[in-house]
């Protein structure tokens, strides 16, 4: 008999629903689930192929294994060895150099029970900030974003929104490849609706361009010029909304001072784009009357990442496009649970339910709600900062869970040497991947997606329960359970809970008073709605909160939303004469995050099955690179070797590495973070991954 769970897609943050169908020989397959509200049934590449992941065992991480010194292989272990002699070395260091010589670094992929129980025990209890996540690196700067705007991390809109918009302006993203079936609704959007403008900013051509009723082809790092210029054409234009600006906004008039020091034709050379474009956009936004700006990693993974969010806020609030159908600002996550690390406070400078770690009340309101020891009143180490520290010898052991930062990190030899220095260093993950791994002292097996429960929260804010369809292979174990087994060897109490639903509820419950309050919801309620979006509330809606902001009262201390100005520098690693291109990296469509999953699907990497750097045929001639041919592209940093692909879709000056690879073969020349550099954006923290000054030049065999 077939048996079927449902579940959810655990690739990317629009958050799919399927139907995992379990044969009575144990085969898997997978199906859209028609009655989901996000995607209606349909499903990409990657989440047609999803049962893969957990039916292939053959490069997973079985038991637990320990190298007692690092001259010696890792043996096999009980996992009551492996997790009494972690936290034996744990107590050992922080007796020795105190709590900050520690650190977690997790991954937008956990769950949300996960999430919370690591957050839990390093800040409640360990008594350092030291969590981080790979969620830093993709969209801490929209975090930051929203709070200097809107008084809180809230994404104010819903995937039905994009339907009732009749203008969206894609900023930094390629959606058609990177979120799919989100952008298969804005396809459709536009069959249903032929008069729905589409606008891309983005310094390649990519598959979302095919849409677009205009492609800014701006010059990376050239954002906040852009979106200022687009501003001024609708304050010259009257397009501007007088009411909302007056009595639902602040910092209009030095808004309007700043954008009138760049003429339009000026902002036009500085991006690279014509001025009649600039100006056909800004038409485009100023005629709407639903109107969506939609982002991701090409605002957020900046050095001057928060303002370019803020920038392209601000077309929002002087508009009043936000909080109103159709309407509103719309950052979407890369991670399925992106937003639920968020929920739980699970960044080294938040507190659970979007409390404020550096407000002595919040950190009361936790410590009191744990019953652990004092919270740390100074924020902790980022995710670079981890690195980093470990290289200067301040961090000593680091607990790595659910990502490859080997691959992942920028700037990677810097982050190769933080592991070889660590004096204690703890991989817990699924798969036996090459890069990460062989740092490890402890080697900890994690249960897949479909091998566990729990929740996760999509780029809409909506909360959906993932059923356990399959038993862990060997003796691998949740995430969860694995947190909660090492806090009780810590000698740590309120980590023996009896079911993850036990857990689910203590987060809720820490929600409550709260603007993302869920206090009411429960595995239960998850399990009979299937997705809700939060706040929820039994009483007030029973499917949670599609649209936040319909009141106009903003999460500000004045309830007003601040239109936010600054400088429009960028403050790059610029090319010079030694190194004169600038290196854009991003993913492709087929492919996620380092491989670990992806990587072993055969059909999936028959779309393009290695690293690539794709360059404008001019650059290229400039340097005899023929297509296809092997070519070595160096920074400052390091070094990488793959095929060219001669394309005018990329703007002269200007190259793509994709970032998914990292040893193939025993060598490392694939992995695009040799060459990234360790810049970050000054408020979120988050890293420059598109904008490296690199040089490119035949690769000629020595
Ligand atoms: Fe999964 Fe994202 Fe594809 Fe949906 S769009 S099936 S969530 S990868």
């Amino acid at each position: 008999m077939t048996e079927s769970f449902k579940s959810t897609c655990c690739y990317c943050g629009v958050g799919c629903g399927i139907v995992v169908h379990k044969e009575k020989n144990g085969s898997l397959r997978v199906e859209g689930d028609p009655h989901h509200p996000v995607n209606k049934g349909m499903l990409c590449s990657k989440g047609m192929n999803l049962h893969y992941t957990v039916m292939d065992t053959s490069d997973r991480l079985l038991y637990p294994e320990i190298r007692y010194s690092r001259h010696q292989p890792r043996q096999r272990v009980s996992w009551d060895d492996a997790l009494e002699r972690t936290a034996a070395v744990f107590k050992t260091i922080i007796k020795k150099y105190g709590p900050d010589s520690v650190a977690f670094y997790a991954s937008g992929q956990c769950l949300t029970e996960e999430y919370y129980v690591i957050n839990k025990l390093i800040k409640g209890f360990i008594g350092s900030n030291n969590i981080d996540t790979n969620s830093r690196l993709c969209m801490s700067s929209a975090v930051v974003g929203y709070k200097m705007a809107l008084g809180e991390d809230s994404v104010p809109i819903s995937y039905d929104d994009i339907e009732l918009a009749d203008c969206i302006l894609v900023a930094g993203a390629n959606p058609a490849w990177c979120h799919p079936i989100l952008w298969r609704r804005v396809e459709a959007a536009r069959a249903a609706n032929p008069h729905l403008k589409i606008i891309v900013s983005d310094p390649r051509k990519t598959q979302t361009c095919s849409l677009a009723n205009v492609h800014l082809q701006l010059n990376p790092g050239t954002d906040v010029v852009l979106h200022h210029a687009i501003g001024r054409c609708l304050i010259e234009a009257g397009q501007v909304d007088h009411d909302f600006i007056q009595h639902h906004a602040e910092g209009f008039e030095k808004y309007q001072y700043t954008v009138f020091e760049r003429s339009i034709a000026e902002a036009a050379v500085i991006c690279g784009v014509e001025e009649a474009d600039i100006r056909l956009a800004a038409s485009y936004i100023g005629k709407a009357k639903g109107f969506i700006t939609m982002w991701t990693m090409g605002l957020n993974q900046s050095v001057i990442g928060v303002n370019k969010n803020l920038s392209l806020i601000n077309l929002n609030l002087i508009t009043g496009h936000i909080g109103k159908p159709g309407s509103g600002p719309f950052s979407l996550t890369g991670q399925p649970n992106a937003m639920g690390g968020r929920e739980v406070g699970g960044l080294s400078n938040l507190l659970p339910a979007h409390r404020d770690l550096l407000n002595p009340a919040h950190r009361a309101e936790v410590e009191a709600f744990w019953g652990g020891g004092k919270i740390a009143p100074a924020p902790g180490l980022t995710a670079t900062e981890m690195f980093e520290a470990l290289n200067d010898g301040r961090l000593k052991a680091i607990w790595i869970l659910c990502t490859n930062p080997l691959v992942s990190l920028p700037d990677a030899r810097l982050a190769e040497e933080g592991l070889k220095k660590a004096k204690f260093v703890v991989v817990q993950d699924i798969s036996n991947r090459p890069e990460t791994i062989p740092y490890a002292d402890v080697v900890l097996p994690a249960a897949a997606w479909a091998e566990k429960e729990g929740t996760m929260t999509n780029s809409e804010r909506r909360i959906s329960y993932l059923q356990k369809v399959v038993d862990a292979p060997g003796e691998a174990l949740p995430d969860a359970a694995i947190i909660c087994r090492f806090a009780q060897k810590m000698g740590y109490a309120g980590f023996d809970y009896k079911n993850f639903g036990e857990i689910y509820q203590e987060h809720a419950a820490l929600t409550a008073g709260t603007r993302i309050d869920i206090s009411d919801l429960n595995y239960d309620i998850l399990k009979e709605k299937r997705s809700v979006q939060w706040p929820y509330s039994k009483q007030i809606n029973g499917h949670g909160t599609p649209r936040l902001f319909a009141d106009k009262q903003f999460y500000t201390p004045s309830r007003k939303a601040i239109i936010h100005s600054f400088p429009d520098n960028n403050e790059s690693e610029m090319p010079d004469d030694d190194f004169p291109l600038i290196l854009t990296t991003g993913r492709i469509r087929d492919q996620w995050h380092t491989l670990s999953k992806t990587g072993k699907v055969n059909k999936l990497t028959q779309h393009i099955a290695e690293a690539f750097l794709e360059i404008h045929p001019d650059d290229a001639a400039r340097r005899q690179i023929r297509d296809q041919e092997v070519v070595v592209i160096n920074s400052r940093r390091g070094e990488v070797r793959v095929k060219a692909r001669l394309t005018t879709d990329i703007k002269p000056g200007v190259v793509f590495l994709p970032m998914h690879w990292g040893k193939v073969l025993n060598s490392d020349l694939n992995r695009a973070n040799n060459l990234t550099n360790n810049l970050v954006d000054p408020k979120s923290k988050e890293p420059d991954f598109k904008f490296s000054a690199v040089q490119v030049q035949r690769y000629q065999k020595p």
